[in-house]
């Protein structure tokens, strides 16, 4: 199934002739909406700021990481209770798209995605930010850093090299947290593993496209040196780390007290001390990256737009 720009409306690949009345309600677990936007391109703030614009061609996020602060954005209560279960396509995003006059988003850094992932489990069907990055392709240079922990990244990296060939510039941000799946499963239940990730990042990388491996947060690493040779293996060039902040940090319904007892068994303390053994955790196996991969950026100043 294809997004037809011109028409607005999806249809399908096997019969381009037959445009879809009934686009779906669900892909797997997640329930999918479909609502228009006002804008696809929002100004960017806070941690951000050093972007101009966020793009989100979704709302929701079926990868559902019990951390994930966009969650929290949401006031419904129902909303994020069920956080991983629900999205929300912008509909007309890609027309939003379009109605920018060629040539607007030259020299604009954009950060994609903020809140949500633009390469999540509904993308492969409905290639929504594909159609996005289709029609900067043919008529912006922007600079667009795209962040995500999926490996269907890769199947947009013939549009990447569009960009760079027509003088814009891409960055695409793989995100891997651990090296262990039973604090990825706890954390992040319903996302790709983190070999997968690599696996992925390793294919842009490969394809000539510009990348970075962000492990933000950094939770537990079971063999800090095989991690750091697997992160150095991808041919990936460019890193950054940060700690994931368990005294701010605020967790889905249900989930933060299987996430601390999982720490504190991993760390080999009680509750009340695995805070402090974290953070521990976390310096020894940052100097182990730092001392092992070419370039390693923290927190907010590794985020920095990158070009
Ligand atoms: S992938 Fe990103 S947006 Fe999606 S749930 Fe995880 S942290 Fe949130």
């Amino acid at each position: 199934m294809s997004f037809d720009t011109q028409q607005g409306r999806f249809f399908d690949d096997s019969n381009p002739e037959l445009l879809l009345d009934k686009r779906p309600s669900s892909i797997g677990q997640t329930s999918i909406a479909y609502t228009p936007a006002r804008e696809i391109l929002t100004r960017a703030t806070g941690f951000m700021d050093a972007y101009d614009f966020t793009l989100n061609p979704y709302s929701g996020c079926s990868f559902g990481c019990t951390y994930c602060y966009a969650a929290f954005f949401s006031r419904d209560v129902e909303k994020r209770d069920s956080w991983g279960y629900w999205v929300n396509v912008k509909e007309n995003a890609v027309e939003l798209m379009a109605k920018r006059k060629p040539g607007a988003l030259d020299g604009k850094l954009i950060y994609m995605s903020s809140v949500t992932d633009a390469y999540q489990p509904a993308e492969r069907e409905l290639k929504l930010t594909r159609g996005i990055l289709e029609i900067m392709a043919d008529r912006h240079k922007p600079k667009l850093v795209i962040q995500t922990r999926s490996p269907a990244v890769v199947r947009d990296c013939d549009l990447f090299r569009q960009i760079e060939e027509n003088g814009g510039r891409v960055q695409v941000n793989m995100t891997v947290t651990t090296d262990d799946e039973d604090v990825r499963r706890t954390f992040e239940p319903f996302c790709p593993s983190n070999m997968v990730r690599l696996r992925a990042i390793g294919e842009v990388q490969a394809a000539g496209i510009d990348t970075c491996i962000t492990m933000t947060p950094l939770l537990l690493v079971s063999s800090p040196y095989a991690f750091a040779d697997s992160l150095v293996e991808t041919g990936v060039q460019k890193f950054i780390a940060q700690p994931f902040h368990f005294q701010r940090g605020k967790f889905l319904a249900g989930t933060r007290d299987k996430a601390f007892d999982l720490m504190a068994e991993k760390l080999g303390c009680d509750q009340a001390s695995f805070r402090e053994e974290y953070l521990e955790h976390y310096g020894m196996v940052f100097d182990v990256l730092r001392d092992t991969l070419p370039e390693l950026g923290e927190g907010k100043d590794g985020f920095a737009p990158p070009f």
